[in-house]
């Protein structure tokens, strides 16, 4: 089977959505053990306004603490321009940018219209490019609102489309708040496939909010898409709904992808189709836990952690 490739949100869109406010040696603590994971692709933190989102304000320390890591591709936010100086000056090599689907929610979270944004990051990721960045787009509410219900994907893909002559490298199609379903997503892929958008230029990032995550990105991969977003454990909670999960949990995600490569159960060691070590990254999410004072909601860490408990009580 092919190579899946893993994008971790944990550091970023995890630590955003939960309350407390991690310190920034936590945070590279975490890094670290992310990379000796094998994620090849972090996105650590974001250059929103610090009032904004207090849980990112130390972004520019997290990018000048972080290790050293030749092939690992570390990324942050940027809302806009100011943003994207801002990462410059801390000098990161991969930026991405934000906009939503639906007037509501980016209204709601940016205060600008749909068309006032996508001028505004046209800008911004022509100015990224021209600077040898990486660029990445997220569309968020791309599978439906929590305000306006139902998205139509022609909106989307006329986005994205626009994203991409600015010069965007990957789409990343959010399904912000688990609304989206595994035919829809089959649908949405055939269309932006038709419109000439290739695959591997398209990455998905699903939410477990009502508990579709792993079926839609089974569905995803079925119709041949291989980029997929994952935060450790589940962590970032829904920002609508208090307590309720969130980002797909990234050890979900690796167990189910390598089940599909045939293995019987995933290999000790860096895995061969997600390129990570599962024990690892359990690890890292038990840490997370610990930090964040209250239990995650990942399955797959749900299970390894009670199964390493029964371990510990039969040992
Ligand atoms: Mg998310």
């Amino acid at each position: 089977m092919s190579q899946v490739h893993l994008y971790e949100v944990c550091l970023r869109d995890g630590l955003q959505n939960e309350t407390a406010v991690l310190p920034t040696p936590f945070k590279l603590a975490l890094a670290q053990r992310l990379v000796d994971a094998g994620f090849v692709d972090i996105e650590v933190t974001s250059f929103v306004r610090p009032r904004w989102v207090p849980q990112l304000a130390d972004a520019t320390d997290v990018i000048r603490g972080l290790p050293h890591a030749p092939g690992v591709r570390f990324w942050a936010l940027v809302p806009n321009m100011r943003g994207l100086e801002r990462a410059v000056e801390a000098d990161v090599g991969h930026v991405a940018t934000f906009l939503s689907a639906s007037e509501t929610h980016n209204r709601k979270n940016v205060n600008r219209t749909v068309k006032e944004s996508l001028s505004g990051l046209g800008k911004v990721v022509e100015s990224a490019k021209g600077d040898g960045m990486g660029v990445r787009s997220y569309i968020s509410t791309a599978f439906g609102c929590p305000f306006e219900g139902e998205v139509d994907v022609e909106r989307v893909l006329s986005l994205a489309l626009s994203l991409r002559d600015a010069g965007a490298d990957t789409i990343a199609l959010g399904d912000t708040t688990g609304m989206g379903h595994p035919e829809q997503v089959k649908r949405m892929l055939e269309r932006f496939t038709e419109a000439g958008i290739p695959l591997e230029d398209i990455a998905l990032h699903f939410h477990d909010t009502r508990g579709t995550a792993v079926a839609n990105a089974y569905a995803a991969w079925q119709f041949g898409a291989r980029r997929f977003d994952g935060s450790v454990s589940g962590v970032g909670g829904c920002p609508y709904a208090p307590g309720a999960a969130g980002n797909a949990c990234t050890q979900d995600l690796v167990h189910l992808f390598e089940r599909l490569d045939g293995a019987q159960e995933v290999p000790e060691g860096f895995a061969p189709v997600t390129g990570v070590d599962l024990e690892r990254v359990a690890e890292a999410g038990l840490m997370l836990e610990g930090a964040l004072e209250r239990p995650l909601s990942g399955r797959y860490h749900e299970f390894w952690k009670g199964d390493r408990e029964r371990q510990a009580r039969t040992a």
